[in-house]
């Protein structure tokens, strides 16, 4: 069974994602906790969060993925920045216990001009300040394409912040297929031995998530732009191998492609089909 879902606007709340994810045969699908933006989340309504757990129960639904706003920045330089995103990191992680035993991923963030190692220090403080043990919720960092001053474009960047992090076995990665390939990383041509190499980095045991995305630019172009599947360079026949490796057919995909539901939907479609 491929899990398999994309990214939901939240607007409507938790059942109508679960049931949009149902009307396109998705079972799993991603969703910002907030604005993207970074702006104040809307209460949680209890009932309504029980309806998406009984539609996930019901329908064997793989873990859902909550999005924190791309805004974040947890190892910014200015006070009130880094702040903020701890504030919102602790909010989104209460919220988060409602909907027990999901995924919850977060841009690493850009370190602007403090060095990397400054930058992944204040990350793992980060997640030092806010996972707690009784937490149910898996805290994902996602790779990024390293543009600018992003943490997160190489592999041993995010095992140096998980590392640092006491509570580390809250913490995983999700991995995304147009970040690692702008990054630098030759899924097309040789995606055992990018696995190979994440799992003697990082440990194939940390990744809880995939991000299916086609990408615009060619590799290690570090631009992350997100392309329909099959219609940028990584291409369809990279997306159908990496749905099917061994070590990641299990993993719940997500994916953040430049369409509509229904686009979204075609792409499920195709996706199924070509799960061997
Ligand atoms: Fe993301
Ligand atoms: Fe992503
Ligand atoms: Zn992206």
């Amino acid at each position: 069974m491929l899990n398999i879902g994309c990214h939901l606007s939240s607007s409507k709340g938790f059942r109508h994602m679960g049931k949009e994810a149902l009307s396109i045969d998705a079972n799993t699908f991603q969703f910002f906790t907030r604005n993207p933006r970074g702006s104040k989340a809307k209460a949680i309504d209890e009932n309504d969060v029980k309806e998406l757990i009984h539609i996930m129960e019901e329908n064997h639904f793989a873990p859902v993925l909550a999005h924190a706003p791309y805004t974040l920045n947890p190892c910014s330089a200015d006070a009130r920045t880094k702040e903020f995103a701890l504030e919102v990191l602790i909010d989104d992680l209460v919220r988060m216990e409602h909907l027990p035993g999901n995924l919850y991923n977060f841009h690493p963030g850009s370190h602007v001009s403090q060095g990397t190692e400054t930058g992944i220090q204040l990350i793992a403080d980060a997640l030092n300040f806010i996972l707690t043990k009784s937490q149910t919720t898996t805290v994902l960092l996602e790779t990024m394409s390293g543009k600018g001053s992003e943490i997160g474009g190489s592999f041993e960047e995010l095992r140096q912040i998980i590392e640092k992090v006491t509570l580390d076995e809250k913490v995983g990665i999700c991995l995304d297929t147009c970040h690692v390939h702008d990054a630098g990383y030759d899924i097309v041509n040789d995606l055992d031995g990018v696995l190979n190499e994440f799992d003697r980095i990082i440990g194939l045991d940390k990744l809880k998530a995939i991000h299916l995305n086609d990408s615009k630019n060619p590799i290690s172009s570090r631009k992350d732009r997100h392309e329909k599947i099959g219609e940028g360079v990584l291409g369809l026949e990279t997306m159908v191998n990496i749905i099917n490796h061994p070590g990641l057919r299990g993993l719940p995909f997500y994916l953040e492609t430049p369409n509509e539901v229904p686009g979204y939907a075609q792409e499920i479609k195709l996706l199924r089909g070509l799960f061997r």
